[in-house]
C-alpha cells in the first residue's frame, strides 16, 4: 500500500514545488516506487519534471472529474529516466483551476482524489502531491486522501503566522473527513545558517513542534533554482550540490519514518 503524503502551505513560495520534485526524485533514486501528482493549475511540479504541461492530452483535471483514470492519466519522463530519478507523473495545467468551480454542486467532491487513486495504490510505495497556494477545494482532495503533511517553511518571523491557519485546517480534515491523515512534518527550506533570525525561528520550531520537525534541513542552494529552467528536479540536474544532497538525505528519513508509521 502506498503511503500519500500531500506537500503543503497556503503562502507562495515557500518552496512546495521544489521539494516535491526533489523528493519524488530522491526517492526513486534509492529504488521506491513514486507517483508525483501536481495539483497546483500552475503545473510548475509537472514542467519541472520534465513533461510540457501544454502538450498533455490528460491531467489531474480529467481524473478530478472522472473522465479519466489515474492510470490512463499519468505519463513518464524521459529526463527523469536517463537521470536515474524515473517517477511517474499526473500532471496539471491551466485547465485545473476550472475544477474547483466545475466540482461545487458535485457529491463528495472533496474524495474525487481518495478514490481516483484507490486503483493504483498496490503500485507505488509513495504518492506525492504538490499542492497549491491556498486552502482550496485542491487542497482539500488532498489532505482527505493523505496519510501525511510535509509541510515546507522558510524560518522566517510570519512563517509561525500561517501555521496556525494550516495546522487547524488539518487538525479539522483529521477530525470530519480522513481519520488516516496522522503526521504532519515541517521541513525548514532555503536555510542560510548565517542569518541569525533564521536560527531563532528554527530553534522556536523545534521546541513548539518538536520531533515534528523534520531533522534534515534543506539549505539554500542556487543549483535548485536553476534547475526548473533545465526541465529536471535538483536531484537530477546536479546531484552534487548541496541542496540535491540534503533531498537525498531527506528521502532517505523519509523512508525511515514511514518504516514506524
Ligand atoms: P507556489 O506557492 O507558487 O506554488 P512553491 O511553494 O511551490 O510556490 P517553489 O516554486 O518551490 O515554491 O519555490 C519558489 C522559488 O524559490 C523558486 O524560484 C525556486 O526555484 C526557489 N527555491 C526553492 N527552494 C530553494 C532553495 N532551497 N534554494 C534556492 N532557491 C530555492
Ligand atoms: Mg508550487
Amino acid at each position: 500500500m502506498a503511503k500519500i503524503f500531500c506537500v503543503a502551505n497556503q503562502k507562495g513560495g515557500v518552496g512546495k514545488t521544489t521539494t516535491t520534485v526533489n523528493l519524488a526524485a530522491g526517492l526513486a533514486k534509492v529504488g521506491q516506487r513514486v507517483l508525483m501528482i501536481d495539483l497546483d493549475p500552475q503545473g510548475n511540479a509537472t514542467m519541472g519534471s520534465g513533461v510540457d504541461k501544454r502538450s498533455l492530452k490528460l491531467t489531474i483535471y480529467d481524473v478530478l472529474l472522472e473522465s479519466a483514470s489515474v492510470t490512463e492519466a499519468r505519463v513518464k519522463s524521459d529526463k527523469l529516466i536517463e537521470g536515474g530519478c524515473g517517477y511517474d507523473i499526473l500532471g496539471a495545467n491551466r485547465e485545473l483551476a476550472g475544477a474547483e468551480v466545475e466540482l461545487v454542486d458535485v457529491e463528495r467532491r472533496e474524495k474525487r482524489l481518495k478514490q481516483a487513486l484507490a486503483e493504483v495504490d498496490g503500485e507505488y510505495d509513495f504518492i506525492l502531491i504538490d499542492c497549491p497556494p491556498s486552502l482550496s477545494m485542491l487542497t482539500l482532495n488532498g489532505l482527505c486522501c493523505a496519510h501525511g503533511v510535509i509541510v515546507p517553511m522558510q524560518c522566517e518571523y510570519f512563517a509561525l503566522e500561517g501555521l496556525t491557519d494550516l495546522v487547524n485546517t488539518i487538525k479539522q480534515v483529521h477530525a470530519n473527513l480522513n481519520k488516516d491523515l496522522a503526521i504532519i512534518g515541517l521541513l525548514r527550506v532555503m536555510f542560510d545558517p548565517r542569518i541569525t533570525l533564521q536560527q531563532q525561528v528554527s530553534e522556536q520550531l523545534k521546541l513548539h513542534f518538536k520531533d515534528k520537525v523534520f531533522n534534515t534541513v534543506i539549505p539554500r542552494n542556487v543549483r535548485l533554482a536553476e534547475a526548473p529552467s533545465y526541465g529536471v528536479p535538483g536531484v537530477v540536474f546536479d546531484p552534487a550540490s548541496k541542496g540535491a544532497q540534503a533531498f537525498l538525505t531527506f528521502a532517505q528519513e523519509m523512508v525511515e519514518r514511514i518504516a514506524t508509521m
